[in-house]
């Protein structure tokens, strides 16, 4: 059986959402395992050009069966507007070809409240979080107060099940953070707004992967973020809270028993990074106006300018080891065609030692960039489709990033749409 993790090795925004749309034709089933409507996966393909926050990148394609695993953060009310944009766009939504956990905890409505009330009172002292409720949601999860989708199909056991939690969480409300308590009218009004919205998509997907197991179908497992936000991995507490690497794709899947035969890791050929926390390798000025403008790097989900830099290759050889990359795809290599000479981050200084070992968090802080230059190719390589055709120079770029993260480079994207790939 053939499955692979497709997932970030930076901070996010890699472009994963390309090569999932790339890869999902070679694969039966696309699964989304963690995660939720925080960060974005832009795809461009023959319907338009789409922002998916939580719906899985094979949704555009026939016949594939795509999922919402046990491990994401199910936010009803973003999933069901998402499905209705993509809907509006001609794609068909169906319970054939879209299928959520009936494990899968729901986001509730006071989550995301949290997360803006925790961010207000932490004032300049902020995470950077997108708002969505994910921290808060995640921590009910694992404290087990939250709702599994699957008892929308209980609707007694639901209603004091939610009423259970509701008395809980307005304490903390209106206790420790002075809000509006909830009520149950107010919940029952976003149950009928939205969760029961998504429940004819809602089923047993455990069941469905053991069985598509034993038919030898092969599974693609799309993970959300980057490696570096990794919430046992990366750069704590700038993370996201939930795990972004491979190692948890059968367990947010919910296939527990399967073992990846590929982990393919998205590497952008220049770095760039959402929020608040250390960013070693961060450009300021003029030249990441640049690079910002050249990329059009813009968060999917908020607007928000991304913070950019040159590619750091100590951070992406890290994340290439936790994710257990055995291939990587680098995106957005046509981006870099306006420069003369490319900065590459090569190591860091700490405390006056150079290394190339990606430091514990509170050392990263310290961290400065150690950046070399290359040689750069200064034309449009946008139309490039093989190896051959791409300039000296942009392959000595390649070749240098292979080497000094040591994993095979199998994809080079020189643009968003889905030709736009160059397969070594
Ligand atoms: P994801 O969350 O990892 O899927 O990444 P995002 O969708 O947030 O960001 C990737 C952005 O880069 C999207 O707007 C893509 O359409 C775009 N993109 C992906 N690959 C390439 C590429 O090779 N070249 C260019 N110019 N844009 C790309």
């Amino acid at each position: 059986m053939k499955n692979c993790a497709i997932v970030g090795i930076n901070w996010g925004d890699e472009g994963k959402g390309r090569m999932v749309d790339l890869l999902t034709q070679d694969y039966d089933i696309v699964v989304r395992y963690q995660g939720g409507g925080n960060a974005g996966h832009t795809v461009v393909n023959e319907k338009g050009k789409f922002a998916l926050h939580l719906l899985p990148s094979g949704i555009f394609r026939d016949g594939v069966v795509n999922i919402l695993g046990n491990g994401v953060a199910l936010d009803a009310e973003n999933l069901w507007k998402e499905m209705q944009d993509v809907a509006a766009k001609g794609v068909t939504l169906t319970p054939e070809n879209l299928k959520i956990s009936e494990r899968a905890s729901l986001l509730l409505p006071w989550h995301r409240d949290l997360d803006a009330l925790e961010e207000q009172r932490l004032a300049d002292k902020k995470y950077g979080s997108t708002k969505q409720g994910i921290a808060p949601f995640y921590s009910d999860k694992y404290q087990k107060k939250t709702v599994l989708a699957g008892e929308l199909f209980y609707p007694d056991e639901l209603m004091a099940h939610l009423r259970d939690l509701m008395e809980w969480k307005d304490l903390t409300l209106t206790r420790v953070y002075g809000a509006q308590p909830y009520s149950m009218e107010t919940l029952e009004a976003w149950l009928t707004e939205y969760a029961d919205k998504i429940k004819p998509f809602v089923c047993d997907t455990g069941a469905f992967l053991r069985q598509a197991q034993r038919e030898n179908k092969s599974i693609l497992f799309e993970a959300q973020l980057g490696a570096l936000r990794d919430l046992d991995f990366g750069i704590y507490p700038y993370t996201t809270s939930s795990n972004t690497t491979a190692a948890y794709a059968p367990i947010g899947a919910g296939l527990p028993s399967l073992r990846l035969t590929d982990v393919v890791g998205v590497v952008k050929a220049y770095s760039t990074c959402v929020g608040e926390g250390p960013f070693v390798c961060e450009m300021s000025g003029a030249e990441a106006e640049a690079l910002r403008e050249a990329g059009a790097e813009y968060g999917a989900k908020t607007g928000r300018p991304r913070r950019v830099g040159p590619i750091d290759l100590v951070a992406t050889r890290y994340g290439a080891q936790v994710q257990g990359a055995t291939k990587l795809a680098l995106t957005k290599l046509d981006v870099l065609g306006y420069l003369e000479r490319i900065p590459v981050c090569t190591r860091y200084r700490v405390k006056g030692t150079e290394t190339d070992a990606f430091p514990f968090p509170t050392e990263l802080e310290r961290a400065e960039p150690v950046i070399e230059y290359m040689e750069g190719w200064g034309c449009d390589i946008s139309g490039a489709r093989r190896w051959e055709e791409l300039p000296a120079a942009a392959q000595r770029y390649v070749l240098a990033i292979e080497e000094a993260v040591g994993c095979p480079i199998r994809y080079v994207s020189v643009g968003p749409e889905r030709e736009s790939i160059i397969l070594r």
